[in-house]
């Protein structure tokens, strides 16, 4: 089969050819039917010198799959062959008190997991590919009636990890409160359906780029503004002075950051999703008081039954373009470069 690889730290994935992969006992193979391109590989392909992060090369990238069960390993019965299924993407031991509560984003016992801190995708064979293998059945989630999978697929990473974040600060997503979403693109696109499909908040989002203000505007943000020098002066002015309740920052650079900060309302919520690498400083007096500052990392298995509800429901639809797995350099360029609406997802030719 054909699959994209990254093979060094600090250059582009190669295109190659691989054997399928086989199951073990109580190991799956799926047929991919989409893998999400998400702005963390570039961060990943050129932002991070040879042992920075703990894994291994070479390994195909690819952190946000559907698709279909092709092969099952001795032992699984929980799953059908050609059932539909989104793969759950962080891939903890199983057995710690966090991985049982299916937050195996912060598995407390990494070295009883196939992985250091990853999964498919991120130091294991990913999802760009004709076929991928998981190594436990309970990280994959049939999909709800109605959900193809190059659509669920960016659902398990560009919509669990804004909903996630949002979900974290829905007690202060109240009637009458303000959100702003900081970067609208694959990630920022759902962040904005997100909130509107689950709070009442007024939505404000804030780009660089038209096209994706007007994704955001089409997508049920409240107001739209291009990122310049005028943010925080417009955000204050039609938030009548207070600023909003909850910022969620999709780039993080040092200059949304101070975005962030000089917006967010006392008592508010400021989330770090983005992993631009900015830094904020804080101390007492340099924002309103009682700012909560977090940084929020993908999401919760149990929360990705609830994003795949909401998609089938027809609440929340991830605005997606494709390309054949034999473009997907072609699809990390445009990602780049910043000329995909919505997610890319990569589907086998
Ligand atoms: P993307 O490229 O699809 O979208 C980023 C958007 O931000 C684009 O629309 C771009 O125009 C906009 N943007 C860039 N600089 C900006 C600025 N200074 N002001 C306003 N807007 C700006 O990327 P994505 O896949 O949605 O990922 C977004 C970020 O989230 C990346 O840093 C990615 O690595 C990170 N990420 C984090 C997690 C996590 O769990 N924390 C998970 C996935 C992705
Ligand atoms: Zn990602
Ligand atoms: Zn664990």
């Amino acid at each position: 089969m054909y699959a994209l690889r990254l093979a060094a730290w600090k250059s582009d994935p190669d295109f190659v050819q691989l054997d399928e992969p086989r199951p073990g006992p109580g190991e799956v193979v799926i047929r991919v039917g989409g893998a999400g391109a998400c702005h963390s590989d570039l961060h990943l392909m050129h932002d991070y010198d040879a042992g920075r992060l703990p894994w291994r090369l070479p390994f195909t990238l690819g952190h946000e799959n559907a698709g279909w069960v092709h092969e099952l390993g001795d032992g699984v019965t929980s799953l059908e062959l050609g059932q539909a299924v989104a793969v759950y993407g962080p891939w903890g031991c199983g057995t710690c008190p966090r991985c049982r509560a299916g937050v195996e984003t912060y598995c407390e016992n990494p070295a009883g997991a196939p992985v250091r801190g990853g999964g498919g995708g991120l130091g294991l064979d990913g999802g760009m590919a004709e076929f991928m293998l998981v190594p436990a059945a309970r990280h994959l989630v049939p999909l709800p009636a109605g959900l193809e999978p190059a659509t669920a697929a960016p659902l398990t990473d560009a919509g669990l990890t804004p909903f996630h974040a949002v979900r974290r600060s829905w007690p202060k997503l109240t009637p009458g409160s303000t959100a702003v979403v900081i970067g609208a693109g694959g990630l920022g696109h759902l962040a904005v359906q997100i909130l509107k499909a689950t709070t009442a908040s007024r939505i404000i989002v804030v780009d660089r780029r038209p096209e994706a203000l007007q994704l955001a505007l089409d997508n049920g943000a409240d107001l739209a503004l291009t990122a310049d020098e005028d943010t925080v002066r417009s955000i204050m002015r039609q938030t009548n002075g207070i600023g909003a309740d909850v910022v969620l920052d999709f780039v993080g650079s040092d200059a949304t950051l101070a975005v962030a900060a000089a917006v967010a309302r006392s008592l508010g919520d400021l989330s770090i999703v983005g992993i631009a690498g900015g830094t904020l400083p804080v101390s007492f007096g340099s924002m309103r008081h009682e700012v909560s500052i977090q940084t929020t990392y993908w999401g919760s298995r149990p929360e990705l039954v609830e994003v795949l509800d909401l998609a089938a429901r027809g609440l929340i639809r991830p605005h997606v373009t494709t390309f054949p797995l034999s473009q997907a350099a072609e699809a990390y360029r445009r990602l780049a470069e910043g000329t995909v609406a919505g997610r890319a997802v990569i589907v086998p030719d």
